[in-house]
């Protein structure tokens, strides 16, 4: 059997191919036209948010049996095309839950304390004591909008800080919550009574721009906003609008409508934004279980 690995994967992943028996083939991120002319006779091809798994490749692998993506989103892979042959799709949701939570808290951390401000300052020469009074988070209230994977793992880090915590999901997971000693509320009180907002929603029809002016303007002048879900989950223009004149008191964005951010975004010229590259995933940690998680599947699939 042979595994196309068309993207970096983390060596404990190639091991588990190894071991398995399997013979492992690697190309960094190949063009169409390349990875066409490699997987003539690849049983499985490993992939992350790139290369581009199109039908013209899946047509060109008559011996392929499965898609792996060392990840969670599949828009880089032809699902249509590969259902079509009956080719297995996997990938790995769970592997970047606590990395995406903990940047999270570390943004939330980071803006309530002026952190990222201070340090700028700093190394202005400029000793910015007086800028930098912050709010501790403990005994402050949590909303946590979409209480999924990632939502259920900043509860435990919340809990441990002595946070309240507040859920807001249409799909209540009533044991979890209790689990965390948090509560479903809507999610206007949601907004109303958080000192911070952290959004962990996909982005579907239902939450793009789900944080809009209308929703901003119900949180307190106090709060932070923290989104590391999709950027279009908040109206970036209503947001710059209430960091400006202060409807809320900060944000910590690793996430943005368009990405890369464009230079000169008026989100780079607030001092009260901590602003992070779409990092959430980007750990050690995370990567290689993404991999393993993944190779473990194909050598399941094919050995099954
Ligand atoms: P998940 O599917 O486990 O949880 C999502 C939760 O959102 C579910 O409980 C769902 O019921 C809920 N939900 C759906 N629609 C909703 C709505 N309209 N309002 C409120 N809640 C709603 O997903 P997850 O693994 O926790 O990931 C959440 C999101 O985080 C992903 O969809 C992805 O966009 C983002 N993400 C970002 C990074 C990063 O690098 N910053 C990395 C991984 C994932």
């Amino acid at each position: 059997m042979k595994v196309l690995v068309a993207a970096p994967l983390h060596e404990r992943a190639i091991e588990v191919l190894k071991n398995a028996g399997f013979e492992v083939i690697y190309e960094e991120y190949p063009d169409e036209e390349k990875l066409v002319e490699l997987v003539g006779d690849v049983d499985a091809i490993i992939v992350r948010s790139k290369p581009k798994v199109t039908r013209r490749v899946i047509e060109a692998a008559p011996k392929l049996k499965v898609i792996g993506r060392a990840g969670v989103g599949l828009d880089n892979i032809d699902l249509e095309a590969a259902k079509e042959r009956g080719i297995k799709v996997v990938n790995s949701p769970g592997a970047s839950s606590r990395s995406v939570a903990e940047l999270a808290v570390a943004l939330m951390f980071a803006v309530a304390r002026k952190i990222a401000f201070a340090d700028r300052k700093m190394r202005e020469g400029v000793w910015a004591k007086k800028q930098c009074m912050g709010m501790e988070l403990e005994g402050k209230t949590l909303g946590i909008v979409g209480f999924g994977r990632i939502g259920y793992s900043i509860a435990k880090i919340a809990r441990a800080l002595g946070m309240n915590v507040l859920l807001y999901d249409p799909y209540p997971n009533e044991e979890r919550a209790r689990e965390v000693g948090g509560k479903f509320v809507p999610l206007e009180e949601l907004l109303k009574e958080s000192d911070v907002v952290t959004l962990h929603v996909p982005l579907v029809e239902q939450t793009y721009h789900l944080i809009n002016e209308e929703r901003l303007r119900l949180m307190k002048p106090t709060a932070i906003l923290i989104n590391a879900a999709r950027g279009a989950v908040v109206d970036t223009n209503a947001l710059v609008k209430a960091l400006r004149e202060g409807w809320i008191a900060g944000a910590g964005l690793d996430v943005f409508e368009e990405e890369p951010l464009p230079k000169d975004h008026p989100l780079t010229k607030l001092d009260n934004v901590v602003l992070t590259p779409h990092i959430g995933a980007s750990t050690v940690e995370a990567q290689m279980r993404a991999g393993v998680q993944v190779a473990e599947q194909i050598v399941e699939i094919l050995k099954g």
